[in-house]
């Protein structure tokens, strides 16, 4: 899996482009913000967007949206928990004094467990709530690879302060879910350098 990390926008989430070798398509995980500068490293990489993926709906993983789905064909996919704050998102910004256009309405829903197909790329779907209602990750046992919004950063955790956090759960989605992976999974998170879930479960303060 071929793995292009943008960081966009004024938080600098990490954008994901994780493109299938074999046909050149791909899928952008957090189009956070800037969806023409997204849509242009995809082209100059050779690859041909066919879906956006979203770990949750806080503005800054959605910002871009709605001007990818004007530029490209890309199917836009969230959990429906995360449906409202995706309707949401463009008044959240407000509140942080920044301009964003509505979000595209979804075009279909992720489930817990559920594979979405990008070319020959298989990727799971693992709910991970607590930080926000309706945050997944996406996992690529064939790279080893796990993307995972705010849930787990290196040497750091999700905030559960905003609206539907839930720290408890937070940590139930850690434990009973990431740190599940084999040691060797490269953890790719929503900001911030990406880890291992091995070096989070033996170092990260937040777990001891
Ligand atoms: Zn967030």
């Amino acid at each position: 899996m071929r793995i292009l990390t943008l960081p966009v926008g004024p938080l600098q989430t990490n954008c994901y482009l994780i493109g299938c070798p074999a046909t050149g398509q791909a899928a952008a995980i957090d189009p956070g913000w800037s969806g023409a500068d997204i849509f242009q490293a995809a082209q100059d990489a050779g690859l041909t967007l066919t879906h956006m993926l979203l770990t949750h709906a806080h503005f800054d993983h959605v910002g871009g949206a709605a001007e990818l789905s004007a530029l490209s064909a890309a199917q836009l996919l969230v959990h429906p928990d995360a449906a409202p704050s995706l309707a949401r998102a463009h008044l959240e910004a407000e509140w942080w004094g920044l301009k964003l256009p509505a979000a595209p309405e979804p075009d279909a829903y992720l489930a817990d467990g559920q594979t979405v197909t990008i070319g020959t790329l298989q990727i799971q779907v693992l709910d991970t709530p607590g930080h926000a209602p309706g945050h997944v990750s996406f996992y690529h046992a064939e790279s080893q690879s796990a993307f995972d919004g705010d849930v787990l950063f290196s040497g750091g955790i999700g905030r559960t302060d905003l609206p539907g956090g839930n720290y408890p759960q937070l940590m139930r989605s850690i434990r009973d879910r990431l740190l599940l992976l084999p040691d060797e999974t490269t953890l790719y998170p929503g900001h911030g350098p990406s880890t291992t879930v091995g070096d989070e479960r033996r170092y990260n303060p937040f777990l001891r």
